[in-house]
């Protein structure tokens, strides 16, 4: 998956383009900088690559996130529906607003379960937020369907899932508004940034001056632009718009490698009895960033990974036991723990976390194995790593 690995001339002489003219900054400054909009760019890119009308930059994905959410209004006590099974960066951006994250099951997809997302809707519910995770994604048509019946937004994550698809369009733009991360492990990298996409207008307006302190943007005289709303920063640089330009030409290249790699792999699970894979919904295209499977029981797949690992097989993940990504090890979000006080909205409608459990995701988290699928990987070295990985595997089982 890192678009890192691949590192090359490109990604140079992008970057030297902006550190020659001097300019690091994205807005203003038209006289010096030769030319060159980086950011500007790489937005354009992305809304051609991935279908949508508008494209905006900003820091992070967590950023993409909180301004994604901002951009249509979210706020203090609104719900956002988000899965058991995710990274940090979703709660943390809906708290960041005073909103509430409402957790609910994932299913054998490894994404929201359409039933229990359907459960936990409410009166606050304004945000269903499925999570694309490693590689591949949520039930869409079904969440499109319950959001149109209740009225509520479909926000996507798609930062593990760039360049997969889902009835032919590109996830991301399926919903509402989607979003991208270019953090350093992301299949394609700025360093730090991300994107947000959006066919809403509304919504584009809202996240370009919300990302830039609120400014407008009208006019050539950034100090005499107005201030419509209060905003915040989470502009990219120059610099790191830089190697997302180099990086994003390459996306289809980096696709097909992670395709070939992850067939590879594939194809040596497949005979084995008691090994299943991930369910794609139907209509979906992975990006082929992980190869995610199960086995029957948490003790072997507990011991399998354990042997995977002392085995040389690398970059294999038991997100069960990961702190940064399944609700178990969240401690400090289910007790609310807080540098600082927090908003009554968050406090009075948080859900009783600390006696919440989600069996159905255990059930699947437990036996659930994912491998990264490397970009830099020759032909024989993924071969070799397949049939030791069904070796280790057979072997547990
Ligand atoms: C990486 C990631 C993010 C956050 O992106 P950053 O750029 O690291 O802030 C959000 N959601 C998911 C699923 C991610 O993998």
């Amino acid at each position: 998956m890192p678009g890192f690995e691949l590192f090359g001339d490109k990604e140079r002489n992008e970057v030297k383009d902006v550190l020659d003219s001097g300019v690091l900054m994205r807005y203003g400054f038209d006289g010096m900088r030769n030319g060159h909009w980086k950011a500007q760019q790489l937005e354009q890119k992305i809304a051609e690559r991935m279908q949508s009308n508008h494209a905006q930059l900003v820091s992070s994905g967590t950023a993409a996130l909180t301004v994604a959410l901002a951009s249509a209004g979210i706020g203090a006590g609104d719900e956002v529906i988000i899965p058991s099974f995710t990274f940090v960066a979703s709660f943390e951006a809906i708290l960041a607003l005073g909103a509430i994250p409402v957790m609910v099951d994932i299913d054998d997809t490894l994404t929201l379960d359409p039933k229990a997302v359907e459960k936990a809707i409410g009166p606050n519910t304004r945000v269903i937020m499925p999570v694309h995770m490693c590689g591949s994604m949520a039930d869409l048509g079904a969440l499109q369907e319950i959001c149109d019946r209740h009225k509520l937004l479909l926000l996507e994550d798609a930062c593990q899932a760039i360049g997969g698809t889902y009835n032919g369009k590109p996830l991301g733009s399926i919903g509402d508004l989607g979003c991208f991360s270019f953090d350093y492990v992301k299949t394609i990298t700025c360093g730090e940034g991300g994107a947000l996409i959006t066919n809403n207008e509304t919504f584009y307006k809202n996240a370009d001056h919300y990302s830039d302190h609120g400014h407008d943007h009208a006019g050539n005289d950034r100090g005499a632009e107005s201030h419509p709303f209060l905003g915040f920063n989470y502009r990219i640089s120059e610099l790191h718009a830089a190697v997302g330009l180099a990086q994003i030409d390459r996306l289809d290249d980096f696709l097909a490698i992670q395709k070939k790699n992850y067939t590879i792999l594939r194809n040596a699970l497949e005979p084995i009895d008691g090994v299943s894979f991930r369910r794609v919904p139907e209509g979906g295209v992975e990006n082929y960033s992980f190869l995610n499977f199960f086995l029957p029981s948490e003790e072997i797949t507990r011991k399998t990974h354990a042997a995977l690992g002392a085995g040389g097989v690398d970059a294999c993940f038991y997100w069960y036991n990961n702190n940064w990504h399944y609700y178990k090890k969240w401690d400090h979000l289910r007790t609310m723990k807080s540098l600082a006080p927090v908003a009554k909205e968050v406090l009075d409608g948080i859900p009783d976390y600390p006696e919440a459990h989600f069996k159905q995701s255990d059930h699947w988290m437990g036996r659930t194995i994912s491998c990264l699928v490397k970009l830099s990987w020759g032909e024989e070295e993924v071969v070799k790593r397949a049939e030791k990985m069904a070796s280790i595997i057979k072997n547990q089982l």
